[in-house]
């Protein structure tokens, strides 16, 4: 981390140098709005210091051009936790890392910050990517967090990790059915597979942008991404701007290693146009389990298979999205057995 401090610290505030590219910032048409919570708006100086972003904590922002949403998330942080609870490969710390971005960037669509899951079922070696999110919490697992495959064009080869096969996607509704749809995988890239999703399922065309960077260590040193959704309505002339902006903006996963932070980020993908800060949320590596669910779960057992369990002194259960172990006595079982074998008796 230190010489990430170092790097942002030679960035200048108007004019950077980006892999040779020049992006200038701060033109004069540019305006930028906070708008508060009772829909007011009010100007924000540009590159006003936003309280989320004195330290390179994990967040989310959104905005609005004209009638496009980009909402761009700076994950290095909880895709550095989920790599060491899962003890993932460099390769499998990158799948899981787009995963987890892209499932917390549609996460943040959802209107009452419902649950949003991704399943990357493909036939590669990694045995499928799954990534959950739910308002300002991401977790995930990989089916084989060792996979190991050569890098393909100096990159990790996701791809090849993933394979074929298809995506699916589950959005959860606080009152209703789960909506769930599926699309296949294009590359099995993560971020392009989701764009198709968006598109063929949900017709929804949008611009994806995942990237996480792994130093020689395994360490995560930068994790992040975009989304862009155009909403109904919007016009050809922002889709087309926007288009050429993001074709000009380097890998997401650079500008974070860089010291970007996602304002910044939206700046840069924003050039020329006039945007909305919306909102800015913290993201965190967190868990949907705990040991009232993983009773819960154990409840639904037969009572004798509990009874089988209880014959050990101890019954460790894991949690497949952030490896913790509940664990229980041989006691707890015999009275969880009990409790189910009372309950399926009164039924009767
Ligand atoms: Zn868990």
């Amino acid at each position: 981390m230190e010489d990430n401090k170092d790097k942002k610290q030679n960035i200048t505030p108007e004019t950077e140098d980006i892999k040779g590219k020049e992006i200038k910032q701060g033109e004069e048409d540019i305006i930028i709005e906070k708008v508060n919570a009772d829909g007011t708006t009010q100007p924000l100086e540009t590159g006003a210091p936003n309280p989320l972003e004195q330290e390179p904590k994990d967040i989310l922002t959104m905005a609005l051009v004209g009638d496009v949403r980009i909402y761009v998330a700076r994950t290095t942080n909880l895709v550095r936790e989920a790599a060491k609870r899962h003890g993932t490969s460099h390769l499998a710390t990158a799948a899981l890392g787009r995963a987890m971005t892209g499932a917390a960037l549609l996460a943040a669509t959802m209107k009452n910050k419902e649950c949003v899951s991704l399943n990357f079922k493909g036939d590669g070696p990694i045995g499928g990517v799954v990534a959950d999110a739910e308002g300002c919490n991401c977790c995930g697992y990989v089916g084989n967090p060792d996979v190991f495959l050569p890098p393909k064009n100096g990159h990790l080869d996701v791809g090849g990790a993933v394979g074929r096969g298809t995506l699916q996607v589950i959005r959860y509704s606080q009152n209703g059915k789960p909506f769930t749809g599926a699309a296949p995988l294009v590359d099995g890239e993560i971020a392009n597979d989701l764009t198709h999703y968006l598109y063929s399922s949900e017709q929804t065309p949008s611009s994806v942008a995942l990237g996480v960077r792994v130093n020689v260590d395994g360490e995560v040193v930068a994790a992040g991404g975009w989304f862009i959704q155009a909403l109904p309505g919007c016009s050809d002339e922002v889709l087309e701007a926007l288009d050429k902006n993001v074709r000009q903006t380097p890998y997401v996963s650079d500008l974070l290693d860089m010291g970007y932070m996602p304002s910044g980020i939206i700046k840069l993908l924003s050039k020329g146009l006039k945007y909305k800060l919306l909102d800015t949320i913290p993201l965190q590596f967190r868990c949907h389990c705990s040991r009232e669910k993983v009773e819960g779960m154990m409840a639904t057992l037969k009572p004798e298979d509990l009874e089988d369990l209880a014959k050990d002194p101890v019954t460790e259960i894991q949690c497949h999205f952030c490896n913790e172990k509940y664990k229980f006595t041989s006691d707890e079982m015999k009275a969880m057995a009990a409790k189910v074998r009372e309950a399926k008796n009164a039924k009767k």
